[in-house]
């Protein structure tokens, strides 16, 4: 799957759970319903029936289901009679509850995840064509009243009673003295962050998906952007949309001879979208002409007394309603009252200052000046602040595509091919014929209508499915390629499902970790194919390829932390301030970065990404992503990727610090990079 596509798959099903869990018809504004008189009074009475438990245990319990119970739940008396009856004072049976829980959260969510499959069988699964009812099923969403439903059962509040949350600082700290069950425990308390109430749910869910939809239409029309001197620079019909679209043009236009005017004249846009003083009426508007450099609109029949009116704030706005809605949800998470807090302590797991201390160690080394050196030197030209997105150094293949295409059409001539000689690929791949045996039978390929995407199995008597589109004509190569990063995601999802002891224990630490693995499946698909590329200048170029993106995202996700962080500290703000202030911390983040290598100072276009406006403080994902991708790489190198593959896998959804150790021996850490990169410098030079 493609990164853009996890960001919208990820973010579809962050506002499905938005939109619908625990959609309860109140809204009731009581943080806590239980005083803290009446808290006192139930951790007694509990203390007075099990003199034998440590009272810090009835403490924790008592208060975590405090933090939860509202008036639906029943009054105080209720909740205090509810604790005394549901306290678990015997170890044993306390463990053997958690035993229980984990087998039916395993039924819960596995029969959930296989139902949803099902339903949207036909929308995925190229069948033939979709009729209407098909796109009805769809919507249908078995797991949305999941958390609700285990309030209401009470089952929510007997795993908050004798089960404790832990914060980040605590499963960092004590987090390598404990045992696996200790670990999986910790994981159970992550299903229940919070209980948000409908309404409040409902106005998050609308102003990510205002901001979605904003950025999903913001189309600029290329073919209609002209120059001052009335050329146009671009084909006939490229419309690109921002940012992903405008920035990729801007690479691929280092491959053209005559690129520059193109990437100064995207460079210019993206500016004039930043600061907003780019014409409303030119946004996806094909009857109208824009020349960005002087800022004026002409018509289709070359009248220019088209009104330039700027878009002024709504860019900034869709942010600001986020952040709005954010805080009103902000206060029902008890032990991360700030999205800052639920982004960095309980989602990626990593402290936010780890984060920014990792970026900035790279923002900062002497290895970026030196690449830099090696771009301005191939570019033949000073660098201008668009090559942050320099794309020269992939190497590009020496078989020509065509050829490419034959050879797997003729091997895939359909998805059945495929799936039979999914054995082999695996044992070419090093696994040994026990594992192949295993993991062939646990991964079904299905014929996708999208170009493909692993889809992990809910249950351990579950498959994981790996969709790839295959043509009447056979696979082709793009597909192969694909098919074979999807792979790695299958493979990697039925160990982490499969061999893992518990099941709260299940998957990697993060996105980043399974994509790893993908990329390292997908890098050997030439192998696969029986074609031996040994070209180890590419290798040198792509090292450096990595370090000038990671270099790239290190800055606009520290804009995005800084966006987030102001918006905080400026709680009743204006979207016009906020335009003011995302420009100002770009500029100064590059002027800080950036300008000591580019030789030019004040440039916004850091503050360009789409994500950063809708997708509520992602950015930092990516970087640290790349950051992990690399570190497992260069583990993985000249040893037995199957094997070790296996290992890791079997590690579970540690934290990624703690995973990282047991995995590779080292925490997260930009150091192998930043040396893998000097040694390329030097072999450039
Ligand atoms: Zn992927």
């Amino acid at each position: 799957m493609s990164r853009r596509k996890i960001v919208r798959y990820v973010f579809l099903i962050f506002l499905l759970l938005i939109l619908f869990a625990c959609a309860r018809e109140t809204e009731k504004e009581n943080k806590m319903l239980i005083s803290s008189a009446q808290i006192e009074n139930t951790i007694s009475s509990v203390a007075k029936l099990y003199p034998e438990v440590s009272i810090a245990r009835i403490q924790k319990g008592v208060k975590q289901v405090a933090q939860f119970w509202q008036a639906e739940d029943g009054t105080a008396e209720a909740f205090q009679n509810f604790c005394k009856a549901h306290f678990i004072a015997d170890p044993q049976i306390r463990q053997q509850t958690f035993v229980r829980l984990e087998a039916a959260f395993e039924q819960i969510f596995g029969h959930a995840s296989e139902l949803s499959r099902e339903l949207k069988w036909h929308l995925d699964v190229d069948t033939g064509e979709i009729l209407p009812i098909d796109y009805l099923l769809g919507e249908y969403s078995p797991g949305a009243h999941t958390i609700d439903d285990l309030f209401k059962t009470k089952i929510a509040f007997v795993i908050l009673l004798n089960f404790p949350a832990h914060t980040l600082e605590e499963r960092l700290q004590n987090g390598p003295n404990w045992s696996r069950e200790d670990w999986a425990q910790d994981r159970m308390l992550k299903i229940l962050p919070a209980r948000i109430p409908a309404a409040v749910q409902q106005k998050l869910g609308q102003a990510y998906l205002a901001a979605d939809n904003y950025i999903s239409e913001y189309n600029i029309l290329l073919d209609k952007v002209l120059t001052d001197d009335d050329h146009c620079l671009f084909p006939d019909g490229l419309k690109l949309i921002l940012h992903w679209g405008l920035r990729d043009e801007i690479k691929s236009q280092y491959a053209n001879p005559d690129g520059l005017s193109r990437q100064q004249m995207i460079a210019l846009i993206m500016e004039r979208i930043i600061r907003q003083d780019i014409p409303k009426v030119v946004i996806n508007n094909p009857k109208v002409f824009w020349k960005p450099g002087v800022n004026e609109v002409i018509s289709a029949e070359g009248n220019i007394n088209v009104s330039n009116e700027p878009e002024a704030t709504i860019r900034y706005e869709k942010l600001l309603d986020i952040f709005q809605a954010t805080q009103l949800a902000d206060q029902y998470y008890p032990n991360a009252p700030t999205l800052i807090q639920r982004k960095f302590e309980s989602d990626r797991e990593i402290p936010e200052e780890k984060v920014k201390a990792l970026f900035t160690t790279l923002l900062t080394s002497p290895v970026i000046q030196e690449v830099a050196q090696i771009i301005q030197k191939r570019l033949g030209r000073p660098l201008e602040p668009f090559d942050i997105w320099y794309d020269g150094f992939k190497s590009r293949g020496t078989i020509p595509p065509e050829e490419l295409d034959k050879i797997v059409s003729k091997k895939y001539p359909s998805v059945a091919a495929f799936q039979e000689d999914l054995p082999q690929i695996l044992s070419d791949l090093g696994f040994c014929s026990i594992t192949v045996a295993f993991l062939a039978e646990k991964i079904q390929v299905d014929p996708s209508r999208g170009a493909g995407h692993a889809m992990e199995g809910g249950r351990r008597s579950d498959k994981a499915h790996l969709r790839t589109r295959i043509p009447a004509s056979g696979m082709q190569y793009k597909g192969f390629n694909i098919a074979i990063h999807e792979l790695g995601h299958n493979v990697e999802q039925v160990f982490s499902l499969n061999k893992v002891d518990h099941y709260f224990l299940r998957g990697v630490p993060n996105n980043a970790f399974t994509e790893a693995f993908a990329f390292t499946f997908q890098a050997k698909d030439l192998d696969l194919l029986g074609i031996k590329q040994t070209d180890s200048a590419a290798e040198i170029y792509q090292v450096l390829d990595q370090l000038w993106s990671l270099y790239e995202i290190s800055g606009v996700s520290l804009v995005d932390m800084a966006v987030w962080h102001w918006l905080y500290e400026h709680p009743h703000a204006n979207a016009e301030e906020l335009k003011a202030a995302v420009v100002k911390i770009a500029i100064d983040t590059w002027n800080q970065y950036y300008a000591p290598v580019f030789g030019k100072n004040d440039s916004p276009l850091l503050a360009i990404y789409s994500h950063m406006i809708a997708y509520g403080l992602y950015l930092p994902d990516y970087a640290i992503g790349h950051i992990i991708d690399f570190q497992l790489k260069q583990y993985l190198e000249n040893k037995n990727m199957a094997v070790e593959m296996e290992r890791m896998c079997r590690l579970g959804a540690l934290t990624p610090d703690e995973w990282m150790k047991l995995a590779v021996g080292e925490s997260i850490s930009v150091t192998p990079l930043l040396e893998t990169a000097r040694l390329a410098v030097e072999k450039v030079k």
